[in-house]
């Protein structure tokens, strides 16, 4: 005879787990299946040279401009045994500036925004600070410290960066400093790129996170795997007899009569059997959708089809450098601004020896990435791209030629964009054409900038609509 759940949620990652949770936390009977080992899915960090490397930031949106729903509200709603250790503050490299670093501040008012704003304008192109700028600036902060995060994330969110702010000044200073934190904000790294094609709305929910401070800006303890998923999941476990199986993958959504009815899974030893469920939830990203159906659904394949066709692209590099202890990493999460070219913006994180979960004793580490448009990327070539990460590094944190123990060779590679991904239509979190079958994960609506909040946030709505929906079978 088959197994039976109430729910059975595909992927144990931060979407998963978040669902689950809420399921369970309603009573329901939960299974999670996982082709991992571990839980986490993107969140599970990389070994290097000993060096745990790790996403570091992961954002959460507070709920006075509307509830993200993110993993921080369901770790109060799980009772999960999160905690977060504050960061220092984000800095901006204007490189080739007189003032080359620049901390960014938590402004409390819009008008004190605008002022800091006006300070990196001065610092990093005096020439185009022109008059009034005040006047244009303040209301333009305002509307962004004052926009609900459904404005943000909706109604804004396919809108270019070029097309917001031209309807709201014509500065050509507002349009250079704005159009510089945006692209530091949205990761493109491309100033060309982001006036043109960035989502305005994605940047601005990151741009008010780091300007208002509100949203943290911390660093998980010990990292965003074993700091928010791991707890997570064991509160789940422990409080509400959520399970999960790990290292098993599913094979199919079993599909009948247009409902789902459970799913088949691939045993640790091979074998395949099929566990029957009144809903479940595919958490999973797109790359995986293909071959959990068979046949794949209309609705389905149809999105899947569009998403197979890139748009955009962007080059990127990413490097590692592993440091001996003989200069100080302060932490932050670091931006750099090419004066000359404007568009040359690298991020990164450098984790001091302060933080031994990540780095073996007297080692330290740096990630560091690179971002342009293919046209450009393709211009520059790997070679000058290695030697000027590394000029950078030096004049971020000097000593560091010195200090270099390893670096990783630098590894690149063209991929569409994060705005070839929200330009998709994404996936709702279900469909009539098939009944008991729900989504959640970076590929559903709404997902903030893909990231860590925006999807454990799907993982609450999807679950939030099961239950709505077993309410109606009950009324
Ligand atoms: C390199 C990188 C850096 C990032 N940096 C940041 C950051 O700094 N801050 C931030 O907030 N966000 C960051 N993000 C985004 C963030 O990681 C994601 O938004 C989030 O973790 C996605 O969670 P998810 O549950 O939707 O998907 P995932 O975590 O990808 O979970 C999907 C799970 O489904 C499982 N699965 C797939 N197919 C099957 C199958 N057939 N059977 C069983 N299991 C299956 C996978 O194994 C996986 O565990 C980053 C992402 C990446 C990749």
């Amino acid at each position: 005879m088959s197994e039976r759940f109430d729910c059975i949620v595909v992927g144990a990652g931060l979407s998963g787990i978040t669902c689950a949770g809420y399921l369970g936390k309603a009573g329901k009977k939960v299974l999670v299946v996982d082709r991992l080992a571990e839980v986490g899915g993107s969140t599970v960090p990389a070994k290097v040279m000993g060096c745990t490397v790790s996403m570091i930031y992961p954002l959460v949106a507070k709920s006075k401009y509307g509830d993200a729903n993110g993993w921080a509200k369901a770790a109060q709603d799980f009772g999960a045994d999160v905690r977060m250790l504050s960061s220092s503050a984000p800095r901006i490299y204007l490189k080739g500036a007189e003032r080359p670093f620049m901390t960014i501040p938590r402004c409390l008012s819009p008008e004190g925004a605008a002022n800091w704003m006006v300070e990196l304008l001065r610092a990093a192109r005096p020439d185009l600070l022109g008059e009034d700028i005040e006047r244009d600036m303040v209301p333009i902060m305002r509307e962004i410290y004052e926009a609900p995060l459904q404005t943000l994330t909706v109604d804004w969110g396919e809108m270019s960066v070029k097309d917001w702010i031209i309807r709201r000044t014509d500065h050509k200073g507002i349009h250079f400093v704005f159009n510089m934190m945006m692209t530091g904000c949205i990761f493109t790294c491309d100033a060309d790129y982001t006036w043109n094609h960035g989502s305005v709305g994605k940047g601005l929910v990151l741009l008010r996170m780091w300007l208002a401070g509100d949203g943290l800006m911390s660093v998980p303890l010990p990292d965003p795997q074993r700091g928010i998923c791991m707890p997570l999941a064991e509160a789940i476990q422990k409080k509400y007899g959520c399970e999960f199986r790990l290292g098993q993958e599913v094979k199919k959504v079993i599909i009948e009569g247009g409902k789902a009815k459970g799913v088949a899974i691939i045993g640790k030893s091979g074998e395949v059997h099929e566990v029957i469920a009144d809903d479940v939830v595919v958490s999973t990203r797109w790359g995986s959708y293909s071959s959990l159906f068979d046949p794949m659904p209309t609705f389905l394949a149809d999105i899947v089809k569009q998403a197979a066709a890139p748009a955009h692209h962007l080059g990127s590099a990413f490097v590692i450098y592993v440091l001996d202890d003989s200069i100080k990493l302060d932490g932050a999460y670091f931006m750099a601004f090419d004066k000359q070219s404007g568009s040359h913006i690298l991020g990164g994180t450098a984790q001091s020896t302060e933080q031994p979960w990540n780095a073996p004793d007297g080692r330290q580490f740096i990630w560091t990435f690179r971002i342009h448009t293919a046209e450009d990327f393709e211009k520059i070539g790997m070679d000058r791209l290695g030697t000027e990460m590394k000029t950078d590094m030096e004049a971020l944190f000097p000593g560091f030629s010195n200090a270099l123990v390893w670096e990783s060779p630098v590894q690149t590679r063209l991929a569409p964009s994060h705005y070839f991904y929200n330009s998709q239509p994404k996936v709702r979190h279900s469909y009539p054409a098939v009944k008991h079958l729900y989504f959640a994960g970076d590929c559903t609506h709404p997902m903030h900038s893909m990231l860590t909040d925006g999807a454990a946030s799907t993982g609450a709505i999807t679950a939030d609509e099961i239950l709505g929906a077993c309410q109606t079978h009950r009324d």
